[in-house]
């Protein structure tokens, strides 16, 4: 058995070592497209069982040619964090150990890594030390929880008991929140029965931002309990909603405030970017990823709720075969039971970088972000539609030319782009506009990376005018 075992784990390091190590010189897209890989992984259900090894084997000789680059250093895809080594050695242990990290009794070593992995994000993000803080799969179900005791603590403060008698008949809370808010947003929301249509949306301005007026006009208008919801990064502007003016409407009127700060939250860390996201330490909850610019492996987001008890309130259980204890239970803190044991995986990215690790690299990403917005602008008509405050770019193509002939040229460039891979860009419609929109989000991004994608983007864009597509 001891050889079995051996062989089996140390086949995936190997290909695992071979596959990191190769990363940034592979083209940074998948070989293969979903279509493909259906066909490739089309069998009958298996009936007899086969030797892990051989199972092993197979899974990544198959696999391989479908895999998305996005632990490759010039990926710049939606906002994907890059996986960091370190964090991915300690979520193998996550999984050779296989606890299931419920319970502060069961599972000791798990609950107490969460306990003061929560610790350091607190004081790395600089945010209430009181705070109580969530381990959930990412910032989708961080949200959801912050609003769970959002709902939960309006609610009460009104005299209902939500988790007792549930929503129907509850006083109507309003919900204020700014129009170009991240869809997982609304996604929790709807899971939290606040529905779509009867959200109070507030106009953004030219840049994604809030208009801070306009959000103080729609809490003060409301009647009874109320949740405002700001966010620190937007999804293609990089920008931050006004957080202080936001702030002290919200606490004028009473409301709680919510902020989605999934990757932008980490602005401070970095001296040179904190000042974006001040007043936000003033907001009652926070959802940010451990999974974006912090590096871990997928499956690791943050739910930071100031009110510990409203937090307990909404996601806390019992049952009579479960250990009881008043330590910090994580199951307490997050919508599972049964889960992975993430903290594992975040106080190794805390170690392994430390708070001047963390705080370097936000500001390489940001500085790196403006290098390539600025080699981008070089050329004759590319404008980047917003400024660079973080580590989002996006950019028009084609200003030169009509409306619709520098969508489709910018959509034809996109796909030249991703095809020849030299490094991964995503498209984006924002204002009715076509842009190529691209996030510095990878722990090995150097300068020369961002250089030669330029020049690949460049090189992309010239060929499709080129070509008349
Ligand atoms: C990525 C992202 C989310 C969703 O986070 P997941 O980790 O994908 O659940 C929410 N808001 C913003 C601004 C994001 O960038």
């Amino acid at each position: 058995m001891p050889d079995k075992l051996a062989d089996l784990f140390s086949r995936v390091v190997d290909h695992a070592i071979g596959a990191r190590d190769s990363a940034a010189s592979r083209p940074h897209r998948p070989e293969l497209d979903y279509a493909q890989m259906l066909a490739r992984f089309d069998a009958p259900t298996p009936e007899a069982g086969a030797a892990g090894a051989d199972v092993i084997a197979d899974l990544i000789e198959k696999a391989t040619p479908g895999l998305a680059a996005m632990t490759g250093p010039r990926f710049f895809g939606w906002v994907i964090g890059g996986s960091h080594p370190v964090g991915v050695a300690a979520d193998w242990l996550t999984s050779a150990w296989g606890q299931n990290a419920a319970n502060a009794i069961a599972t000791p070593a798990a609950s107490a890594v969460e306990e003061i992995s929560a610790r350091w994000l607190l004081d790395i993000l600089d945010l209430p030390r009181e705070a109580s803080v969530g381990f959930v799969s990412g910032a989708t179900i961080a949200t959801f929880t912050c609003l769970a005791a959002a709902r939960s603590e309006v609610l009460r403060r009104a005299g209902w008991d939500p988790e007792a008698d549930g929503v129907f008949g509850a006083p109507e809370v309003t919900v204020v929140i700014g129009e170009d808010a991240h869809s997982t947003v609304f996604q929790a929301l709807k899971y939290l029965g606040f529905g779509d249509t009867r959200l109070s949306r507030v106009a953004v301005d030219d840049q994604g931002r809030i208009v801070a007026s306009e959000f103080r006009r729609a809490l003060r208008d409301a009647r009874g309990p109320k949740i405002a919801i700001a966010q620190a990064g937007h999804i293609i502007s990089g920008a931050f909603d006004p957080l202080a003016e936001i702030a002290s409407a919200s606490q004028e009127a009473g409301a709680w405030l919510h902020i989605d700060g999934a990757f932008g939250l980490w602005a401070r860390a970095a001296s040179d970017r904190a000042h974006l996201a001040e007043g936000i330490e003033l907001a009652d909850s926070w959802a940010t990823d451990g999974h974006k610019w912090l590096q871990t492996p997928y499956d690791c987001g943050y739910a930071i709720v100031r009110d510990a008890a409203a937090h307990r309130r909404a996601m806390g259980m019992t049952a009579s075969y479960l250990p009881t204890v008043n330590d910090r239970n994580p199951s307490d803190l997050t919508p599972e039971l049964s889960r992975r044991a993430r903290g594992f995986a975040t106080w190794a990215m805390i170690r392994a970088l430390g708070r001047k690790g963390i705080a370097e690299m936000v500001s390489r990403h940001c500085a790196q972000a403006q290098r390539l917005a600025d080699k981008l602008a070089a050329e004759p008509g590319v404008e980047i539609v917003h400024d660079v405050v973080l580590n989002m770019v996006a950019a028009r193509f084609g200003t030169d030319l009509d409306e619709d002939t520098a969508d489709r040229l910018t959509r034809a460039a996109i796909e030249r782009i991703q095809a020849k891979g030299d490094c991964f860009v995503g498209g984006a419609t924002w204002r009715g506009r076509q842009l190529i929109r691209a996030s510095v989000i990878n722990y090995g991004t150097t300068d020369a990376d961002i250089d030669k994608s330029a020049a690949a983007i460049l090189d992309g864009w010239r060929a499709a005018v080129q070509a008349g597509e």
